[in-house]
């Protein structure tokens, strides 16, 4: 007699880190893989080019996933005899969840959110996002699927449903797979403080009881932070756009700037849409809104930049103009600092250098603090914090809990069922 076949769920990479989550799905000849990050290690100083196939598996920034990756960039064939249905699925555009795409075996479909697929050729148009695939020139982004959301995706026995959720990059969605005989849920990055509560309400009712859920604990990650540390400042998205525009009405007279994060581009949105004052964004941030969403926005160019060829000229604004105003403009700083104007205000809302665990950031606010600039810091994490996380755990009330993508996953907890730790390489049957 045969047996059954049995889901699995096998757990590469990115467990006891923050980021570059990689895990398998199968059920007899069917598997999905998901995410495609890399971990973010900036303390090995490697370079894009740095990056092959074998110091990323060393240094386990990526997951030594069997049977997905390019023959091409492994030397390893996939079995195709056996797997005979394969897809891939990344949750949002972020580099841990997204970066190791290209290394996809190009005949394996892949699966985003319809924004995030159209969102990453276009970060990736110079070559300098992703890594690179085999055999292909620099800014080559292999083809994604851009899936409807809510709507259900064969691959063999497994059925994939894509859902939007909310996290600090645009698109991000949250991922139900119904094996025939199990439903597992994976958040990606989730949090309900962001723009869209809404929708991760309706994603924890979609998977409430499923088998397993595999949930994101970005959130407690740092316990030693003291109690209500990380709630200084805004405490929403929403609550963040209302103080940017509040600068503006409270300073009518001031030369007022601002950065926030590439990826971040509904937080950009918002501010374009909300802010009294016109806003002006950097070439390059304005060609991403241009490539991913076909936005037109006011623009500038830093002295010396070569002219992009599909941003409309009547939206450029001079750079100095910019520099002289005080009252019209808000408007993308992104270097060039020692031209603002003593007693302006710049606005650092989760742009780069993102905080003080990186050696760039205190000497970046000193920088301002110098030239008689007011420094700002206006952040809102893309990640639920640990009463949040329970919530949501107490939402999709899981038979299993698999926390990843956290130094701590052992702070998190499952009142309605089992809770197990992954290990690297870790395979789990569900029975
Ligand atoms: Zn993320």
């Amino acid at each position: 007699m045969t047996l059954k076949p049995k889901t699995t769920v096998t757990f590469y990479n990115g467990l006891t880190t923050i980021g570059g989550p990689m895990i398998e799905v199968a059920y007899d000849k069917s598997h999905v893989l998901f995410d495609l990050g890399e971990v973010y290690r900036p303390e090995l100083g490697l370079s894009l080019e740095d990056e092959t196939y074998e110091v990323l598996i060393k240094n386990q920034l990526i997951g030594d996933v069997p049977n997905f990756y390019d023959s091409k960039v492994t030397g390893k064939e996939i079995d195709h005899e056996h797997w005979q249905h394969s897809a891939a699925y990344i949750s949002h555009v972020h580099l841990d969840h997204s970066k190791a795409l290209n290394l996809l075996s190009p005949e394996i479909p892949l699966y985003t959110g319809p924004i995030t697929a159209h969102l990453l050729p276009a970060l990736n148009r110079d070559g300098d996002f992703l890594l690179p695939a085999a055999d292909k020139p620099k800014g080559y982004t292999r083809p994604i699927i851009a899936a409807k959301l809510n709507e259900p995706i064969q691959v063999g026995d497994i059925t994939l449903e894509i859902v939007p959720s909310d996290h600090d990059a645009y698109g991000a969605t949250g991922l139900i797979i119904h094996t025939p005989d199990k439903t597992i849920v994976h958040t990606g990055d989730i949090r309900l403080h962001g723009y869209h509560p809404d929708w991760v309400r309706e994603f924890m009712a979609k998977g409430k009881g499923c088998d397993m859920l595999i949930i994101e604990g970005t959130g407690v990650s740092f316990p030693e932070q003291k109690d209500g540390e990380e709630f200084q400042g805004p405490k929403n998205e929403n609550e963040l756009t209302e103080q940017i525009i509040q600068y503006q009405k409270d300073n009518p007279q001031r030369q007022i700037t601002f950065n926030t994060y590439l990826t971040n581009v509904e937080r950009m949105l918002r501010i374009i849409s909300d802010s009294p004052r016109k806003v002006v964004l950097h070439a390059k941030r304005a060609q991403l809104l241009k490539g991913a969403l076909d936005q037109d926005v006011a623009y500038y160019y830093l002295p010396g930049e070569t002219k992009i060829d599909d941003l409309k000229s009547e939206l450029e604004v001079s750079y100095s103009d910019l520099l002289a105003d005080d009252h019209q403009f808000f408007w993308q700083a992104v270097g060039d600092y020692d031209k603002l104007q003593e007693g302006g205000l710049y606005i650092h809302s989760n742009a780069q250098p993102l905080g003080d665990f990186d050696p760039a950031y205190r000497p970046f606010v000193e920088g301002f603090e110098k030239r008689g600039i007011e420094f700002v810091a206006l952040r809102c994490s893309g990640h639920a914090d640990a009463k949040e996380l329970k919530e949501i755990i107490a939402g999709f009330e899981p038979k299993i809990l698999a926390p990843v993508h956290t130094l701590h996953p052992e702070l998190e907890e499952n009142p309605f069922g089992k809770r197990v730790l992954p290990k690297r390489g870790e395979v789990f049957t569900l029975s």
